[in-house]
């Protein structure tokens, strides 16, 4: 049986994590996962991610107990899952945070920060919190859907990075310190390069870590970036993956299908999906979900600049022109022989399949692709025995044209 073993140490540092939002040393930042982290933790304050409490709720399926609570107070059941989810579960005093990991409850912000990179639904979200804990919240929102980054861009987002600082400094206490921020960015450089080095240890025939594994193994990258503790955790985790390659030992020695996962997990049937790809002799060794963490622009010599330029230049945030253009480098880089789309019926913004870019990227790659409907969170929008048929049906025909082809 194959274990990632620095398993146990993610499970202790994420358990710490979430331990120290109670702790009382640090103010609370409340940040979206693709946010100025590094420049709030810059003020010292610990960061906190509402769509890492989502996904929790999604992966416990706890999701389906809260949106209902949402929806009573005029959130549509048909809006971004983590948001329901969380705005129901903070109504209704309940978290595993408290029963996984000992909190009292959700941690309390003492500043809010979103950045509509991703999707102007952390808006709102955010807003619900900010009212509630009568609390001061600031936004990023920068341009969106481009081909390329230009500087003018670039500037923008800086100039609304640095109207933070007043905020930052009213609530922290402490002036802003262009050293620490520039540190900050330096530990968070290392640590998702790191990350972009774990992720390709599976372009290797016998892959290490599957898309299943990097759901969770991406914990640190998201919550703990700009940390000595994410350095840390995935020079570990990297060494034992390069040793694990030089053992020709894999999560799926003997794979003969090498599958891209497109759009978010569905969170509540990770395992239901690994074990269905194992079944069938199928490796699913990238995912743009797992990619959306590495910030390769990051540079603490010019600190503005590059952490702008990386969180505007995230996947998400791209013209279907660039991202057909990113998905077509990862095909060739991790040999893949087929793309499933996850439509994410609440996520409209990380779902690809809607306006006809499976299609058009086949004719431009050649990859075959398939769609499934589901969602992140909430499982009433999801069949798993239509999945699993569509699913088995793709791999067989993908197995199939691989025989006609080279056989
Ligand atoms: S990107 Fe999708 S899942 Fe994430 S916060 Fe926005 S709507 Fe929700």
């Amino acid at each position: 049986m194959y274990k990632i073993q620095s398993t146990d140490t993610l499970k202790e540092i994420m358990g710490s994590y979430f331990r120290s939002l109670e702790s009382g040393k640090k103010k609370i930042a409340w940040c979206t996962s693709v946010g100025p982290a590094e420049l709030l933790r810059s003020f010292g304050f610990e960061v906190y991610f509402p769509e890492n409490h989502g996904a929790l709720l999604g992966a416990t399926r706890s999701a389906m107990d809260y949106i209902p609570e949402a929806v009573k107070c005029g959130y549509s059941g048909h809006v971004c899952s983590y948001t329901t989810a969380d705005i129901g579960s903070y109504l209704k005093k309940e978290t595993p945070l408290i029963t996984h990991y000992g909190l009292s409850g959700h941690p309390k912000p003492d500043l809010i920060a979103y950045n509509t990179n991703q999707c102007r639904e952390v808006q709102d979200w955010f807003q619900f919190f900010a009212t509630e804990f009568s609390c001061p919240i600031v936004g990023i929102q920068p341009p969106r859907h481009l081909d390329e980054v230009t500087d003018d861009e670039v500037a923008l987002v800086v100039k609304q990075f640095q109207q933070m600082i007043p905020v930052c400094e009213k609530v922290s206490g402490q002036k802003f310190d262009l050293d620490s921020f520039k540190e900050v960015v330096k530990l968070s450089k290392e640590a998702t390069l790191l990350w972009q080095k774990v992720l390709k240890t599976s372009t290797q025939k016998i892959a290490p870590i599957s898309f299943f594994d990097g759901t969770i193994h991406m914990g640190p990258i998201v919550v703990l970036r700009g940390t000595q503790l994410a350095k840390d955790y995935y020079t570990q985790l990297l060494k034992e993956l390069e040793t694990n390659i030089i053992e020709q030992k894999g999560f799926l020695p003997e794979a003969k299908i090498r599958i891209f996962w497109e759009g978010m997990p569905i969170w509540g049937k990770l395992r239901m999906f690994s074990d269905l790809f194992s079944l069938n002799n199928t490796a699913v060794v990238a995912s743009t979900y797992c990619s959306s963490w590495v910030f390769d622009k990051f540079d603490e010599n010019d600190p503005w600049n590059s952490t702008a330029r990386a969180y505007t230049e995230i996947f998400i945030n791209r013209s279907e022109k660039a991202k057909m253009q990113m998905l077509s480098d990862w095909f060739k880089e991790f040999s893949i022989d087929g793309i499933i789309y996850h439509d994410s019926k609440t996520c409209f913004n990380n779902s690809n399949a809607k306006f006809g870019m499976p299609q058009r990227l086949k004719e431009i790659t050649g990859v075959p692709s398939l769609v499934i409907e589901g969602d992140l969170c909430d499982l009433r929008f999801f069949s798993e025995g239509q999945s699993i048929t569509k699913i088995e049906t793709f791999l067989e025909q993908i197995e199939e044209n691989k025989y006609s082809v080279n056989g």
